[in-house]
């Protein structure tokens, strides 16, 4: 096995301290659970760790070599120099592809990338938070039961969930929909993935052919019997051949990489091989091409959405994607963070994850004991948590995630600190989140889709976040914007703190995890929304209510 795509465990320091030891250690992950290590691909078709293995190899060397009164600077993948700073100040900070305004579109992207000038870092590949398929597992999971709640009567039993793509993402899906106790079939083209899914236990079953896959759905659903089922196929093809037999799932999503129309999206009637010969050879065709199988794909959602399904956009552009191909009415399909979750980002809510660096998978049940007992009321935690300690295998390094809130995130990692220094984990645990959390992320067609106050595309949000954090003492942090086809669409910011057990590590969880959702509370306070202002009064969130008596 490549030691590079490996994952370090125990104690012991290879870097001058566990700050740098620990961003050390998820930059090892996020190659280790990533989709195309080899190319340093760790998501979403493009998203990249590093700009290129130099690159990579330099910041491995000065993470081992540097010192906490020292910061990295790393542009687009690439580390450019040290700084000297002092030891409150980040060990890294990352700006990844960020391009000004009437330059931020795709082809610009892909002519810098070519030229070696500018990386795609997704959002948790280039600033290695990424912890495998689990990172988005909840925020799926906790759509599902707000569909079922809102269509079904509460429960997804003997209920049939249509999906697409089984990559880094969405991969995440099908164990999803079954712990949501749904039967749950997903398209996907590439064979390889499907395997992995099914390895490593987000995927049961598979089926060769589209008779037998919607036998295995009947089958299942008339038993009300939880069911993953991969198909191998194209989803472009497969919604059309599923409207056109009239069978009507009761949800409909997709999450292939329909962003990126070169090295993403598959086009109908294309080969794997053949898609990649095009990527480099005639990758206007491909554009072409994967855009009118994407127009297939979206009218045959709006035709299942106009038969009856619940039908959403899972975050992937394909909508936009569609739209620019003529389909008018592909917005006619809501997009999940706006008819799902919003209420739960005005509260800063968000999908708030913690990495155990020794690699000890005891380290993340111990921290689940204390959850359930910690936030006993929270019943979107303690439900989570007794799923997922169940059904989530771990990929990497062993991690969690958990939708926290103001104040709930900082008490947690606080405690977890404490059980560092009493030496009751085997070794330090990472903080880290989404960028797709209340304060952190403008992206219109995505998180900020018709905000109240009409503020989608204000990306002054993720900008402030990632200064507050600079200002709050986290030990990385990161400035992103899209790369691919998502260039132009969207800017975010993350954040990671390690708890090392010592009281500059509490300092550092205090204000920055603090200062994360304070601003998470007070974009969506500003932007109007009730729920923000109810948590900002509850909770002594300092947010200015300017222009009121
Ligand atoms: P990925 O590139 O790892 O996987 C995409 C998968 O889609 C691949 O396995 C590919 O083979 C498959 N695919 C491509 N075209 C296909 C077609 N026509 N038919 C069937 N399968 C096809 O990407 P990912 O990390 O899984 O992310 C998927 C999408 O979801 C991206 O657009 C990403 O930006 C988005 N995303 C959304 C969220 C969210 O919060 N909802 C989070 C992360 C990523």
């Amino acid at each position: 096995m490549d030691p590079r795509f490996t994952v370090t465990s125990g104690g012991n320091l290879r870097c001058k301290g566990w700050r740098q030891e620990g961003i050390l250690r998820l930059l090892e992950n996020v190659l280790a659970v990533g989709e195309d290590p080899a190319n340093l691909v760790v998501y979403a078709a493009l998203g990249k760790a590093a700009r290129d293995w130099p690159s990579h190899d330099k910041i491995v060397e000065t993470l081992r070599t540097m010192d906490e009164t020292e910061t990295l600077i790393v542009q687009s993948g690439k580390p450019i120099g040290l700084i000297k700073t002092h030891e409150k100040a980040p060990i890294v900070i990352l700006a990844n592809c960020n391009m000004v305004g009437q330059w931020a579109k795709a082809e610009n992207f892909y002519k810098w990338q070519q030229q070696n000038l500018i990386c795609w870092g997704g959002l948790t590949a280039g600033d290695w938070q990424y912890i495998g398929s689990q990172g988005v597992i909840q925020g799926t999971y906790e759509i599902f039961m707000r569909i079922a709640e809102r269509h079904f009567g509460g429960d997804l039993a003997g209920r049939f969930i249509l999906t697409a793509g089984l990559g880094g993402m969405g991969g995440a899906q099908p164990l999803a929909g079954f712990m949501a106790g749904a039967v749950i079939l997903c398209v996907e083209i590439d064979p390889e993935r499907i395997a992995k899914r099914m390895a490593n236990g987000f995927l049961r079953e598979r089926a060769d052919n589209l008779d037998a896959a919607l036998a295995m759905v009947r089958d299942a659903m008339a038993q009300y019997r939880p069911a993953s089922i991969g198909l191998l196929g194209n989803a472009a093809e497969v919604y059309e051949q599923i409207l056109a037999r009239g069978v009507i799932p009761d949800v409909v999503t997709d999450q292939t990489s329909a962003h990126d129309l070169v090295y993403g999206y598959v086009p109908v009637g294309r080969s794997l091989p053949e898609v990649r010969r095009m990527r480099v050879e005639d990758p206007a065709t491909l554009m072409t091409e994967s855009r009118a199988s994407i127009v297939r794909h979206v009218r045959a959602m709006l035709g299942l959405k106009a038969a009856g399904a619940v039908v959403f956009d899972n975050g992937n552009l394909i909508r936009t994607q569609a739209r620019e191909g003529g389909v008018e009415d592909a917005f006619d399909i809501p997009i999940f963070t706006e008819a799902f979750l919003r209420p739960l980002f005005a509260r800063a809510i968000g999908p708030f994850r913690w990495i155990a660096l020794a690699n000890d998978p005891d380290d993340i049940r111990k921290i689940d004991d204390h959850l359930l007992v910690a936030f006993p009321d929270n019943r979107i935690v303690t439900n989570w948590v007794k799923l997922a300690r169940e059904h989530v295998p771990f990929e990497g390094l062993p991690a969690r995630i958990a939708w926290l809130g103001h104040g709930e995130r900082t008490a947690l990692a606080l405690a977890v600190n404490r059980m560092v220094r009493e030496g009751k984990l085997s070794g330090p645990i990472a903080f880290t989140r989404d960028h797709l959390d209340a304060g952190a992320m403008a992206h219109p067609n995505i998180m900020t889709e018709n905000m109240r106050d009409g503020s989608d595309a204000i990306a002054d949000w993720p900008l402030l976040d990632a200064m507050a954090m600079c200002a709050s003492q986290a030990d990385l942090v990161a400035i992103h914007s899209g790369g691919g086809g998502y260039a132009g669409y969207m800017t975010s910011a993350g954040v990671t703190i390690v708890a090392d057990g010592s009281i500059e590590a509490a300092e550092r969880l205090q204000l920055a995890l603090t200062n994360d959702t304070s601003l998470g509370v007070m974009r969506y306070a500003d932007a109007g929304y009730p729920e923000a202002l109810d948590e900002a009064e509850r909770k002594g969130v300092r947010h200015f209510r300017l222009g009121e008596g």
